[in-house]
């Protein structure tokens, strides 16, 4: 299911003093919406797709290839940007695109500005930074407030934040590359997306949209647009430069029913019944919209419903990890943590792309079961998770729970201290690292990575 972390306003604060001051005084206003809410949605199956767009892409350029993070921000603008080892993409823009094509033209753009050194400094300053820091920079903000204030009911009715005109000024200063510089991120993701064997349609597609004026998303502003700047003759060089050996190539059927699935999983989960009965209505028939249907009636309709509709899905596609997480979510929801901790193991067996929300996912059914031994696999669980994805900051609040309720309570004290270090919030983890250190024996692993908490100096200057 998609989720997103919760940050308050000190972690905020803290987490701006990483990056310059420069870009920290154009976010400055935006730390009161962070303690409304973060515009980071997680999700295991949208993750691992828009992993799958960017990989080969990223190989064609030369780039790390491996263990990039892909980062889902909740914003119903066009916006998507890559500092090396993180790519960011806006829900907007992954419900804007139709096809696979349109997404990966937007990432081989991005990655033939990384390969051109553009915005080099900027970059480089963005990678060292945590995550939240850098969607504040991003988003702008005029968009962070706008998001968090439509943001109040958890999952749903997010993402409605506009780029109004502070998020837009901000945007200006901070990310905008010169018109040469386009050029050569143009022709670069010609030769990415030529390379393995994909069109330029998608992209040719995307930017001729921007080059209209018009918004994509249907925001007021597209932030990309206002970064990337699409002149006439830009759009014209772009037309003769996709006529490529596979102009004409579409995507695979099997990744363009993941991409449908997708557009429909943001829908239902981040712009309600009606725009996900839209689009269900375009895919009739199809797996996407079956999918849609099952998720839609497990967040509004009847559970029982919802898993005779996800049992359907599963008997059609048996080896999908998320028809599996989504079977876990309805018996969870429906109080029967041990059916449900049966599906989530299944989904994370099935993950190809082995992510680690999943077990996190069966480790809280484990402990809903509750038992001393279901206990002790949620913590083995929980770790595992952790252990793929250490910024996941709702896991640590997790297994502290479990370390709680298993007596164990230097371990919650260090998972405590964990998840202060993953969110940037060094002084409470050291305070929590220490309390951990006094119930532990001096030189053990669990002592050591306290210590390794304690010693850690960040970057920051207010630190
Ligand atoms: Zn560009």
């Amino acid at each position: 299911m998609l989720s997103r972390p919760r940050l308050t306003i000190a972690n905020a604060a803290r987490v701006f003093a990483t990056i310059s001051l420069a870009v920290a005084v154009a976010v400055a206003g935006s730390v009161a919406a962070f303690a409304q809410g973060v515009p980071v949605v997680r999700d295991a199956e949208i993750e691992a797709l828009v992993r799958d767009y960017a990989r080969p892409i990223f190989k064609a350029a030369g780039l790390a290839n491996d263990g990039i993070d892909i980062v889902l921000v909740n914003d119903s603008s066009f916006n998507a940007f890559v500092t090396g080892r993180r790519l960011f993409i806006n829900t907007g823009a992954l419900m804007t695109a139709e096809t696979p094509n349109e997404i990966i033209g937007v990432i081989a753009h991005e990655a033939g500005h990384i390969a051109g050194g553009h915005q080099q400094k900027l970059r480089e300053q963005l990678e060292r930074a945590k995550t939240m820091a850098i969607i504040a920079t991003l988003l702008g903000a005029g968009a962070m407030v706008a998001g968090a204030t439509t943001n109040s009911r958890g999952l749903a009715g997010a993402g409605m934040g506009v780029a109004a005109g502070g998020g837009e000024m901000a945007q200006r200063s901070i990310l905008a590359y010169q018109r040469t510089e386009e050029i050569t991120a143009d022709r670069s993701a010609i030769t990415y997306l030529n390379a393995t064997g994909q069109s330029g349609m998608g992209m040719l597609k995307t930017f001729h949209r921007f080059q209209t004026a018009l918004s994509l998303s249907g925001a007021q502003v597209d932030p990309y647009r206002i970064s990337h700047p699409m002149p006439q003759d830009r759009i014209a060089n772009l037309e003769v430069l996709v006529k490529q050996p596979n102009v004409d190539k579409l995507d695979p059927p099997t990744l363009q029913q993941r991409h449908d699935m997708m557009r429909v999983k943001i829908a239902v989960y981040m712009e309600g019944q009606a725009a996900a009965a839209r689009l269900m209505q375009k895919m009739r028939g199809s797996m996407a919209a079956l999918y849609g249907d099952a998720q839609s009636t497990y967040l509004y309709g009847n559970l029982a419903e919802a898993l005779t509709k996800t049992n359907a899905l599963i008997k059609a596609q048996p080896k999908n990890a998320y028809f599996q997480e989504l079977r876990g979510d309805i018996l969870m929801k429906a109080n029967k943590p041990k059916d449900a901790a049966d599906a989530y193991a299944k989904a994370v067996s099935l993950d190809p792309a082995r992510s680690g929300l999943l077990p996190v996912s069966l480790g809280q059914a484990l402990m809903a079961v509750g038992t001393p031994d279901s206990l002790k696999k949620a913590v083995v669980q929980i770790n595992n998770g952790l252990g793929r994805d250490k910024e996941n900051s709702t896991g640590y609040r997790y297994l502290a729970q479990a370390y709680g309720e298993l007596g164990d309570i230097p371990g919650a004290e260090l998972a405590t201290a964990e998840g202060h270090f993953y969110s940037g919030d060094y002084k409470d983890a050291k305070i929590f690292a220490m309390r951990a250190q006094q119930q532990m024996k001096r030189g053990e692993p669990r002592w050591i990575r306290a210590q390794d908490i304690i010693n850690y100096k960040s970057s920051g200057k207010s630190q």
